[in-house]
């Protein structure tokens, strides 16, 4: 085996900008190269990626391969997890971290298999053990309920991280880094999956990942009306509406807009759980939020265990009230 060296992240582009995700990764990379004194490695691909690849250099990358080619244009498994293949066996680094996302999840278990190894997915956490020197891989087991760390010894060691858990380092367009172009020398044939139809989710106002206030209604809403109210406290505080999961089960609301297990992972600075118990399951996709504000009329309800402020009460007095309120203090 050749000897590995490096943490490469895996840098999901879109639109021609690096993903917030990948800058993420970054921020975690950098940490594990100072601890390894290793260099942090970013992989772009994709066709038209050229700013991306400069961008992952300001967010800390030393050295980025860039894989640049109309048939990277759109993701497909073969793809992608056939040019990082062919990137790892001129590379050979130590760890690969991967965006815990829609790309990232159907990518990683396919890459590590290709390459003879394991992969931890979902991490919330990787650290280097000081004395093994090992990547430690922090996930949520058993619904959210505790946390297990993994080490594996075979190489690459890689993870997928969840989105909004680790801190991206702050831009420096004055940072130097190698951009390197890399030819994998795939043949198109070799992919066999084709894109035949891309549908943008249609979001009205701030995306539900990227929002810095969310306001998030749960059974006790009641029905789609209520749920009426809680888009106009969101709006207010310029935030976006999110709820568990069964106000989407019951057609209340979207299943886009459903935080937990199963649904979006976010951690917005403020979460404001309205009428939700807080299951474990919920917990699983909101936990990491800076500020957690609870709304609830029973002082049982699992949710005021990791509030921040609470309000024990009913959501229909409670609400209206909370409106007024700000919308007095906006006004000054
Ligand atoms: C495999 C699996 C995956 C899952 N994934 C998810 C997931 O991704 N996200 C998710 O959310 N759930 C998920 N669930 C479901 C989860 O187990 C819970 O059932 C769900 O989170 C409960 O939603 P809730 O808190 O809105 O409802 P409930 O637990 O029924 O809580 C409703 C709360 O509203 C309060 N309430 C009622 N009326 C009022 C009022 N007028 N004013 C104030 N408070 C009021 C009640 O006191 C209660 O605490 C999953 C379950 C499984 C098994």
């Amino acid at each position: 085996m050749a000897d590995t060296k490096g943490i490469m992240i895996v840098g999901e582009v879109a639109d021609g900008k690096l993903s917030a995700t990948a800058t993420e990764l970054l921020g975690a990379a950098r940490k594990i190269a100072g601890e390894l004194k290793q260099e942090v490695i970013a992989a772009v691909i994709g066709s038209g990626v050229g700013e991306a690849a400069k961008e992952a250099v300001a967010f800390g990358a030393d050295k980025v391969y860039v894989i640049d080619n109309p048939m990277f244009k759109d993701y497909t498994n073969d793809g992608f997890a056939g040019a990082l293949q062919k990137l790892n066996e001129k590379v050979h680094p130590e760890i690969i971290l991967i965006g815990q996302t829609a790309i990232g999840m159907d990518l990683a278990p396919r890459l590590a298999f290709r390459l003879g190894t394991s992969v931890t997915l979902d991490c919330v956490g990787v650290a280097i053990d000081p004395d093994t020197k090992l990547l430690q891989k922090t996930k949520p087991v058993y619904g959210g309920n505790a946390l297990a760390v993994y080490v594996s010894e075979a190489r690459p060691q890689m993870a997928t991280v969840r989105v909004k858990t680790m801190e991206p380092l702050a831009a420096d367009a004055s940072r130097k880094g190698e951009i390197v172009s890399f030819d994998p020398g795939l043949d198109p044939a070799s992919i066999r999956e084709k894109v035949v139809q891309k549908v943008k989710e249609e979001v009205v106002g701030i995306k539900l990942e990227d929002a810095g206030v969310i306001v998030c209604g749960g059974r006790g809403i009641g029905g789609a009306e209520g749920f009426d109210q809680l888009k106009e406290l969101a709006k207010l505080l310029g935030g976006a509406l999110g709820a568990s999961r069964p106000p989407c089960d019951s057609g209340w609301v979207p299943t886009s807009i459903q935080i937990g297990l199963t649904g979006k992972m976010v951690a917005p600075k403020v979460y404001i759980g309205i009428a939700l118990s807080g299951s474990s399951q919920h917990q699983a996709g909101m936990s990491g939020s800076k500020n957690i504000i609870a709304i609830n009329k029973d002082p049982e309800a699992n949710i005021f265990g990791i509030s921040h402020f609470g309000v024990v009460g009913d959501y229909k007095k409670v609400v209206p009230a909370f409106m007024t309120k700000c919308k007095e203090l906006l006004a000054k």
